[in-house]
């Protein structure tokens, strides 16, 4: 039998567990997060060997990898094959230039393919322990309707979505309150810092214990390992054979947790030559890669490429520790990353808003290639690194970029700019005249608690 996997906190106080004692907690007791006491490695024949294989395939080969003995292997297969039943186009735009559509699953961004993963295999766990979770998660959009969908209908596991009434748009709204059963919805009149810090604050209260609260973000593990497998997956697909070669990828990114699966990826021997982390105006990333110290934004800066304005990336502290650092959850340096080595790895850029619309524009006009403001946002880095790497720049160099949500979530931008209507997928049709389910609560801890415990 091989030895468990254990994972550690990157606050280095709390005691290793083993995968599913990481997942149904989220955070570790000492408010750290979880990672894999050491990287479990893929070797390259192997990888290239994902060439012939489809994509569920690929899933179970490289997630197995990260659980042994905790799961069979049979019931793995069951699980991943019901969560990846979508397409996983990767769109040319130009050379080997390439875009990989991570928009094709059920809410039409790529937090599908993290929360479909992570919410079978919380219910695998709790199925055979006999317990029950209530998850709770804030939403600036995407993450409550992939959370809400991957989780709905489910017997012992209950959901709180709070979001931010006036920084949804309609359609965001409507993946949430049209599901009702046990997903449960709250419209706050405030920002999307406000819902996340009653969440916070329901988490380290002790008078709410007896609820078992998880939270289903991209701090927990559950969600950061299934999305290393597009990276591999993408290589797969694109590699010259008999050519050694190595991908650069671009990642738009927010909490980071995308960016993650991809140096989680490069880490088990993925030959990646390069990321670009390309953020909006939130550039403490950027500004942190170049001199080394780290200052987060606050209140973060409003953008509209929204699902990435954030001030602090909740998964920063996982990167510095890849990186042989050390930083808590406040953002403070313990110990410093090996900052010669993450700049082999990474670039960064931010991108502006101005800049985001101009590349909506001209992709479409030079390739009549549709792409949305994450997307775009990941697409200009990517540019941004090749204009100051020439050698990079040539037809050979095989390039990906991730578009993280669909075109027809943000109607009104594309529509401005590049006089288009994006088609709604199918997934997204029909909502307009569901019924919707949703309460609405003022900001208030007192009444949030008392809202969670007369409920549950
Ligand atoms: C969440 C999200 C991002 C940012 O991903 P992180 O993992 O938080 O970096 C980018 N684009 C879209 C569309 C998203 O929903």
């Amino acid at each position: 039998m091989e030895q468990p996997l254990l994972y550690y906190s990157t606050n280095l106080l709390a005691p290793h567990v083993p995968f599913h004692e990481a997942l149904l907690r989220g955070q570790a007791p000492d408010r750290g997060l979880y990672l894999p006491v050491s990287v479990p490695q893929i070797p390259l024949d192997e990888i290239y060997s994902y060439s012939a294989i489809p994509y569920p395939d690929i899933a179970f080969d490289v997630m197995r990898r990260f659980l042994p003995d905790e799961i069979s292997g049979t019931e793995l297969e069951v699980l991943i094959r019901d969560a990846y039943d979508f397409p996983v186009p990767l769109e040319k735009v130009a050379g080997r230039k390439f875009i990989m559509r991570l928009d094709q699953g059920p809410t039409a961004s790529f937090k599908d393919f993290a929360a479909r993963m992570m919410g079978r295999l919380m219910q695998h766990y709790l199925d055979r322990s006999g317990k029950k979770l209530l998850i709770l998660t804030a939403t600036s959009g995407d993450t409550g309707s992939a959370v809400a969908n991957a989780f709905y209908g489910m017997d012992n596991i209950q959901v709180v979505v709070l979001f931010p009434e006036s920084e949804v748009t309609d359609r965001q709204r409507k993946q949430m309150t049209t599901l009702g059963k046990n997903v449960h919805v709250l419209a706050l009149d405030a920002k999307f810092d406000d819902c996340q810090a009653l969440v916070k604050q329901a988490f380290s209260d002790p008078d709410l214990d007896h609820l078992s609260l998880s939270s289903a973000n991209s701090i927990n593990i559950g969600r950061l390992i299934p999305q290393t497998v597009y990276y591999f997956y993408a290589f797969s697909r694109l590699r010259m054979e008999n050519h050694p070669e190595q991908i650069i990828f671009s990642v738009p990114s927010g909490n980071f947790g995308d960016m993650m699966g991809g140096i989680l990826a490069k880490k088990m021997g993925l030959p990646v030559k390069k990321f670009v982390i390309a953020t909006n105006a939130n550039d403490e990333f950027p500004n942190y890669l170049a001199s080394g110290n780290y200052e987060k934004i606050e209140p973060s800066r409003n953008c509209i490429s929204s699902a990435m304005n954030v001030g602090h990336p909740s998964n920063l502290a996982r990167l510095v520790a890849l990186y042989g650092g050390m930083m808590d959850e406040k953002g403070i340096i313990h110990r410093a990353a090996d900052m010669a080595m993450m700049r082999k790895d990474i670039f960064s850029v931010s991108v502006s808003d101005q800049q985001t619309r101009e590349t909506i524009r001209e992709v479409y006009q030079d390739y009549k290639v549709v792409m949305e403001p994450h997307g775009a946002v990941g697409w200009a880095g990517m540019m941004e690194y090749l204009k100051g790497n020439p050698a990079d720049r040539g037809n050979r160099q095989l390039c990906v970029s991730l578009e993280t949500a669909h075109p027809a979530k943000f109607p009104e931008e594309i529509l401005r700019l590049i006089g288009l209507d994006p088609p709604l997928p199918v997934s997204l049709e029909g909502l307009e005249g569901k019924p919707e389910f949703v309460k609405t609560l003022p900001v208030d801890y007192k009444d949030f608690k008392n809202y969670l415990i007369n409920t549950f």
